[in-house]
């Protein structure tokens, strides 16, 4: 059973495309020669388009999505801040749990996992409590495959002529899902280079507005390695104020050249339709997805629930043992209770037929009663209508159109 490929349906690290990995196979070199902005300075100005940013600053972090969400928080706010948080899954929740450790006053909203962030409850808090400095959104909530509606919290913060500043975790939806940092009016938004910029972990990736550089230059909260003045000033020439993984920015490199090769709608538009071809896999098998309800769907992750009688950790096992395929595990509160396939990044219709397959044979070993083949059948019929209507109209790719 050693041949073939391990089939990795994990929501991040995804699969890095063959170009990227070779773009990556570099010597080392010198992160202070004379040429290094040649590499960078482009990098910064690209990933802007990636953001949807014009004004404002791209900070590049040796990090992981993790350290970004310290990053943000550090340089913007002030020890005992009030900040408005929610929490429906383990992504939410660790942010949630940061937030508490960096000694922020945590306003934070449980909502049933499964659904996202409560918009009506932020209104109502923001208009009892002026004194809120920031409000978090977890933009894509990757343990239960919930997307919430960022541009939606940010009318309510307009509503209540809020001032604070608006925090978007879009580790597992900046670069997949559609995102808009400069007409969201978003002032920090976090990703990581594993999910839909294709790359290995080891890049934090932050986009920063206006707003947020000006409450960097007062907030006072205890930041070192993190500090946005150190980066301004070293990226400004080009540079980092300490050692770069110059690998992964060759990396990115490709993979941002990728991206803009097939243009941002078009990939937002193929994660759509990739993700809609195994929700109705799913569906076809009589199983539910722990998203509440379409409006909550995520393009990039789907967790699925296992009947009750079948343990969602041993759906995983029997993937990775059997099958060699890994799906997510079921994190925390849905742990055992879901399984994850993770539909993001590098990725086409035949390979989430194979996922769908292999969770079919998995399930069904794992003792849940599933029609092998139920769920393929219907992500192929989903594919082979919407691959027609591609064909017709290979440029107009909006996620509306093609869910019709
Ligand atoms: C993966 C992920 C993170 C954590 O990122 P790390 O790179 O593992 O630190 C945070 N938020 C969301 C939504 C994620 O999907």
């Amino acid at each position: 059973m050693r041949n073939g490929v391990i089939h990795l349906f994990i929501p991040g690290p995804t699969n890095v495309p063959e170009s990227v990995r070779r773009a990556m196979n570099v010597p080392m070199q010198d992160h202070r020669a004379p040429d290094f902005p040649d590499l960078t300075l482009p990098l910064f100005e690209d990933l802007r388009k990636i953001f949807a940013m014009r004004d404002g600053r791209v900070f590049l972090y040796p990090g992981s999505g993790t350290g970004g969400w310290e990053a943000a928080i550090s340089n913007t706010l002030n020890r005992g801040d009030k900040v408005l948080m929610s929490r429906f899954g383990q992504f939410s929740h660790l942010w949630v749990d940061m937030a508490r450790r960096l000694g922020l006053e945590v306003i934070c909203i449980d909502v049933e996992w499964g659904r996202g962030v409560p918009v009506q409850d932020y209104e109502s808090h923001l208009a009892r409590d002026s004194s809120i400095k920031a409000v978090f959104v977890t933009h894509n909530e990757t343990a239960t495959g919930v997307t919430s509606d960022v541009a939606a919290v940010r009318r309510v913060m307009d509503a209540q002529a809020s001032a604070a500043l608006l925090f978007v975790d879009g580790v597992s939806s900046i670069a997949s899902i559609d995102f808009r940092q400069d007409e969201w009016g978003v002032d920090l938004a976090v990703t990581g280079s594993q999910k839909g910029l294709m790359l290995p972990a080891g890049l934090a990736v932050l986009g920063v507005s206006e707003k947020a550089l000006e409450a960097s230059r007062r907030a006072t909260m205890e930041r070192c390695y993190f500090d946005f003045a150190d980066m301004v000033k070293a990226n400004d020439a080009g540079y980092f104020p300490y050692t770069p993984p110059v690998p992964l920015l060759y990396g990115l490199r490709a993979s941002l050249d990728m991206l803009f090769e097939e243009g941002l709608p078009q990939v937002f538009a193929r994660h759509h339709r990739l993700a809609e071809g195994v929700r109705r896999g799913v569906r076809a098998l009589g199983l539910e997805l722990c998203a509440a309800g379409p409006r909550w769907y995520s393009d990039t992750v789907s967790a699925i629930r296992v009947p009750e009688h079948v343990d969602g950790a041993e759906v995983c096992r029997i993937g990775f043992d059997r099958y060699r395929t890994s799906f997510g595990a079921g994190l925390s509160q849905v742990a055992g209770r879901v399984f994850r396939i993770g539909h993001l990044g590098d990725l086409n219709e035949v390979m989430c037929l194979a996922a769908l397959a292999s969770a079919e044979m998995s399930l069904a070993d794992a003792g849940a009663d599933v029609e092998l083949g139920a769920g393929v059948a219907a992500a192929q019929a989903y594919y082979r209508e919407t691959a027609l209507f591609l064909e017709d109209a290979p440029v107009d790719l909006s996620p509306a159109l093609i869910s019709q």
